[in-house]
């Protein structure tokens, strides 16, 4: 496939007391598969071997998830590198709903942790009407925004990031992110379909809890309950007994 980068550097001419060529604001466009993704790094934080693997990450992951997911979600993405955001990364609502925001910050600290563009992707092709309410969960989101992550991820290993394979004490099915994702690829191999079923009604404002029996034949706490029984992390071993003195 071939990659178009139409880039506008702009270098810090030497004002006083700065150094030479040491801003490398970009502002550039790439089209792959019929996906246009502009790409705006204004203070120039990130250097072009990141700039590559996050654009590669992007296509490998949002072109997938788009095509199995939601062939209509949008064809035109933004990702802005934002030195005054402190968090991690996000999709907003309305006229962000197609942007995804990266804090540089936690890039450059954690450059393996290159599949939170995976996991922001998939909320760009979720494109639900709403967030953090009763027809849109947000533990539901996070939860299948990190299913998406397991499942089209460019190279989760080398983050150390996976899936848990054991529920932990006071996790439950609303823990979201990765708990949730781990049950929900638990239930998707139980009863294929579920997840893109569950995905259509969030983004219709038709999710109900009922909607989980109806596609499984059990009620969620039951599908839970199955799930995670046998994964309950076992306590700690006691510790080991003093001989009577
Ligand atoms: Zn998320």
């Amino acid at each position: 496939m071939r990659l178009r980068l139409i880039p506008l550097l702009f270098v810090a001419l030497g004002l006083p007391g700065v150094s030479l060529a040491q801003t490398q604001a970009f502002d550039g466009q790439v089209s792959r598969d019929g996906v246009t993704l502009y790409y705006q790094d204004a203070s120039g934080a990130l250097a072009a071997p990141l700039r590559k693997r996050i654009i590669d990450t992007f296509y490998f992951a949002y072109l997938r998830e788009r095509a199995d997911f939601r062939p209509t979600a949008p064809n035109e993405v933004r990702i802005v590198i934002d030195p005054a955001y402190n968090g991690v990364a996000y999709v907003g609502d309305k006229d962000k709903a197609s942007t995804i925001t990266i804090s540089p910050g936690w890039l450059l600290k954690h450059p393996d942790d290159i599949d939170l563009v995976t996991h922001e992707a998939m909320h760009i092709v979720q494109g639900y009407p709403s967030y953090g309410d009763k027809r849109v969960p947000g533990w539901l989101v996070e939860g299948i925004a990190d299913y998406a992550r397991d499942r089209y991820g460019m190279d989760n290993g080398a983050a150390g990031w996976a899936l848990p394979l054991k529920v932990g004490k006071g996790q439950t099915v609303e823990s979201g992110y990765r708990v949730t994702g781990a049950f929900l690829k638990w239930a998707e191999g139980e009863h294929p379909g579920l997840v893109l079923a569950l995905d259509k009604a969030l983004r219709d404002g038709r999710y109900v809890p009922a909607l989980w029996q109806k596609q499984t034949g059990k009620t969620l706490p039951v599908l839970w309950t199955q799930y995670a029984k046998p994964r309950l992390d076992a306590p700690p071993p006691a510790p080991a007994r003093r001989g009577k003195r």
